[in-house]
């Protein structure tokens, strides 16, 4: 999965090479849009949000979702594609430039007024322009609060969520994927385990939060260390059986969660994290 700062990199190049010129090339290779033709409409602007990616192009909202293995490529005409061709969900012309969207995991075209019903449910986006940490910490502390108040069994679901769920929900706050939820929790000391009801300060992780990913945000190797070299640029996150960089215990990993994080991989020092 990506994290958000991927995401806000591919937006920006994009937006570089296509805001304001016009689409000379559609094709839109998923069955439910092949038959859209954008062709002569103009890029208004490539954003991200959180871990999604809009296209405003003409009247039109181009949505895709990058999820295991999505990524776009911009290629200059003539150019050989770094991917098989049977791999692209979108190619997108202009006068200078090819961008392919390959093996997006969501690409849904929906017209540019329905934005906030499709994308409203997002949290703050932590590098959007709007960023707001104030309700970020709000979001969080709800689903704390809800269970200290016994009323749905629902709710009492969401305070006994782990920490690191809680952390990687994009209606929470957006951007955040599995590296950074995994090194927040290390770098606050806390179990990604830990029901969110249990931590004290959700202020100063949200801080911490915003802090690391905007620090990644220009540049290609992302590193919550501040140690750019190959193999040093996390405390935990990849790091199963390696000794803790704060106290030399064994890095430990596992699966968490019933649901939403059953398929990702935890790591945490069983003494640095309580
Ligand atoms: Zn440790």
């Amino acid at each position: 999965m990506p994290e958000g700062d991927t995401v806000y990199r591919s937006a920006r190049s994009l937006d570089d090479a296509l805001h304001g010129a016009t689409l000379t090339h559609c094709d839109i290779r998923v069955p439910a849009f092949a038959t859209v033709d954008l062709t002569g409409q103009t890029v208004h602007e490539v954003i991200s949000r959180g871990k999604h990616l809009v296209a405003h192009v003409g009247e039109t909202s181009i949505h895709s979702h990058l999820k295991m293995e999505g990524t776009w490529h911009l290629y200059r005409h003539g150019t050989k594609w770094q991917r098989p061709a049977f791999q692209a969900r979108i190619v997108l012309e202009t006068a200078d430039w090819v961008a392919v969207g390959f093996e997006l995991g969501t690409l849904e075209l929906f017209p540019t007024p329905e934005d906030e019903q499709h994308l409203g449910y997002l949290g703050p986006d932590l590098l959007g322009p709007n960023w707001d940490a104030a309700e970020a910490v709000r979001r969080l502390r709800a689903a704390a609060d809800s269970a200290a108040g016994d009323s749905t069994a629902e709710d009492t679901a969401a305070g006994d969520r782990p920490v690191a769920v809680a952390l990687g929900d994009q209606r929470n706050l957006a951007g955040l994927g599995n590296v950074y939820v995994n090194e927040l929790c290390f770098l606050r000391g806390l179990l990604p385990t830990r029901p969110i009801a249990e931590v004290t300060d959700v202020a100063g992780l949200v801080a911490l939060a915003h802090r690391l990913i905007t620090a990644n945000r220009d540049r290609s190797e992302r590193t919550t260390t501040g140690n750019l070299r190959r193999g040093a640029r996390t405390f935990v996150y990849g790091r199963e059986r390696q000794p803790c960089r704060r106290c030399g215990t064994s890095i430990r990993s596992g699966r968490l969660g019933r649901s939403e994080l059953e398929q990702r991989v935890t790591y945490w020092c069983p003494r640095c994290q309580t």
